[in-house]
């Protein structure tokens, strides 16, 4: 079955306005149809969209980096943790996978600390405004390897 391989730019940011991410002034983007490189819901508005194309795509939380779980956010002693200085905004990985959940500091008390292993965007509704660059139809290698080769995919071969 034929897929496609689009490649895209796109600035991120909430519902009231604050940047959170752009490809702008990089590599734009490469998805794979199907392939989950990029969230369902952006996905699904930007297939089929010819070359050229400039629309702004408003993404709910649950279908971007789901909601907020409470039970991912725990306190731990300042001593339990294997760094000298912490300040707010600190994030860092629970262990030495590369895989491992990686936790925020969102509150210092004294010797409490608080880490949410939320993903930073979980909880927020998020507003796309994007621009296809190219649209084209993916190589049998591609949909065989599950992602795109060349400019903005893998680069592996
Ligand atoms: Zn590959």
């Amino acid at each position: 079955m034929a897929k496609s391989v689009v490649t895209f730019h796109y600035t991120l940011r909430n519902k009231e306005g604050h940047l959170l991410d752009s490809s702008t002034g990089g590599e734009p983007i490469a998805f794979l149809e199907g392939g989950g490189q990029i969230i369902d819901g952006l996905e699904e508005a930007l297939l089929g969209k010819p070359a050229g194309e400039k629309m702004q795509v408003e993404v709910v939380a649950a279908r971007a980096y789901g909601e907020r779980d409470a039970s991912l956010v725990r306190k731990v002693k300042r001593g339990q943790l294997p760094v000298d200085e912490l300040k707010l905004g600190d994030m860092f990985q629970t262990g030495n996978d590369r895989h491992a959940p990686v936790v925020t500091v969102t509150a210092i008390e004294g010797d409490d600390v608080t880490l949410d292993a939320n993903h930073p965007l979980a909880g927020v509704d998020l507003v796309f405004d994007t621009e296809i660059i190219g649209v084209r139809e993916a190589t049998q290698e591609e949909i065989a390897h599950g992602h795109v080769h060349g400019a903005g995919g893998h680069h592996h071969h």
